[in-house]
């Protein structure tokens, strides 16, 4: 294939674009070959969006009915929506949820998801069906299932067993399009004996824990009750934390801890309107430093409108941030899927990267360079843009469509489970975990 005529954003940190034809070979960008041609005149040709964080599980709760007492802290939004929500989940309606998750991620130009999944009364198996959903259309994603405590020592012992399950598959079948990390909830609802089970087992298959940490205070205040640490220590003393490690939200996250992280190198994802809607506080930027990624933390998968909602926010603290910070934060979320899927030039359109790109149809009204190109990512570009999408070498979005499944097809399918997951919602009540080491 050759991509001609377009714009094309080699890299995005720095940013690095070039007027010349875009080559792809064989699933990657090569310096010359490709028979086919695509016109891309007048658009923008960028690197594939990656979502850091995210759980696709959610995908079919946007307007579910509510009948309980709202919540009034994070605490009680896990135990009043999530944690209902989770153990209603059965294996079709995983499968729809992936599926309406994959097709919105594709259609708005995000071409890679790191997904944290749970489905407590469907655990063995539920990582297939997801990478089956998502692999079926042409999405690349890495998969973990949230080892937990929180409906007892079974499910967190299958839990862990469901990651272990499927990195072994993922290896032994070379799936082209899915890796596998060891999941865990957080730390709130890990016993030592769990939490030292998941580092111990991520040690052993050698790939990174992704865990929330300290996304709300109730994380931090329950560590110091029953450990004397925080969080980050806690995983540290665990051996849970290093250059794999993906940690999400860190929002109150202490100087000390924060210093932890930096020495261990983990990455962080970042989920500003996830922190927002939920209330939890504002993650410290400024202080969490480079190795910080963008995730939506199941709200779509729009990386666009993350990155942006992320700038404007990260914006009412430091006025002296400049656009290219979305673009530095999008590249460490590629950087963090290069390293699961051990390709070093991943999320760059340079020779010998896999081929996951997206075509924007920008009719730019203001000169493109690479000095403005942020500026044009932050006030201008938007899914709304997103023409064609290539992943591993493959059109799975042309002219605004799938090229692989029916989106009327998919979201019929998913009303129906939605409807039929409402419905047993009806059946389960506020979980009944509180943090062991108390609310205050
Ligand atoms: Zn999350």
């Amino acid at each position: 294939m050759i991509l001609t005529g377009g714009a094309v954003v080699r890299s995005l940190d720095p940013v690095q674009i070039t007027g010349d034809d875009l080559h792809v070979t064989d699933g990657r960008i090569a310096a010359d070959g490709g028979v086919e041609r695509r016109d891309c005149s007048g658009c923008l040709v960028v690197p594939g969006n990656v979502c850091a964080h995210t759980h696709l599980y959610s995908a079919l709760a946007r307007g579910m009915p509510y009948d309980l007492a709202p919540p009034e802290n994070f605490l009680q939004i896990l135990q009043r929506i999530w944690w209902r929500l989770d153990r209603a989940l059965d294996e079709e309606s995983v499968r729809a949820s992936a599926l309406i998750g994959g097709m919105e991620a594709l259609l708005s130009g995000t071409t890679t998801l790191v997904d944290h999944h749970a489905s407590p009364n469907a655990i063995d198996g539920s990582l297939d069906v997801i990478e089956d959903a998502l692999s079926s259309l042409g999405v690349r994603s890495v998969l973990c299932y949230e080892t937990s405590d929180r409906d007892g020592p079974e499910c967190a012992q299958a839990g862990l067993a469901e990651n272990r399950r499927f990195i072994e598959r993922e290896r032994r079948e070379k799936l082209p399009l899915a890796r596998g990390l060891v999941g865990a909830h957080a730390s709130f609802t890990l016993s030592d004996e769990t939490l030292a089970a998941c580092a111990a087992a991520a040690r052993e298959l050698e790939v990174g824990l992704h865990i929330h940490a300290a996304e709300d205070a109730v994380d931090e205040r329950d560590s110091m009750a029953l450990y004397g640490i925080g969080v980050a220590a806690r995983l540290a003393r665990a051996e849970a934390l290093d250059a794999r490690t993906l940690l999400a939200h860190g929002v109150h996250l202490d100087d000390r801890e924060i210093a932890l992280v930096h020495a261990a190198n983990a990455f962080l994802a970042h989920n500003a309107r996830s922190n927002m809607n939920n209330a939890v506080g504002r993650a410290r930027l400024g202080a969490l430093g480079l190795r910080v990624a963008l995730g939506t933390d199941g709200i779509g998968s729009d990386m666009f409108e993350e990155s942006r909602a992320a700038f404007f926010r990260l914006r009412e603290d430091h006025s002296d941030a400049g656009p290219d910070w979305s673009l530095e934060r999008l590249s460490q979320g590629a950087r963090f899927v290069g390293a699961a899927f051990g390709e070093r030039r991943f999320g760059r359109l340079e020779a010998g990267a896999p081929a996951d790109l997206v075509v924007l149809d920008y009719a730019t009204p203001a000169p493109l360079t690479t000095g403005s190109f942020p500026g044009h990512w932050v006030f201008g570009l938007g899914s709304r843009h997103v023409r064609d999408v290539m992943v591993a070498g493959e059109w799975v979005v042309l002219d605004r469509r799938l090229t692989r499944m029916d989106a009327q097809e998919l979201a019929a399918g998913a009303r129906v489970q939605a409807e039929r997951l409402w419905k047993r919602l009806d059946g389960i009540g506020s979980h009944e975990f509180e943090p062991k080491g108390g609310r205050r």
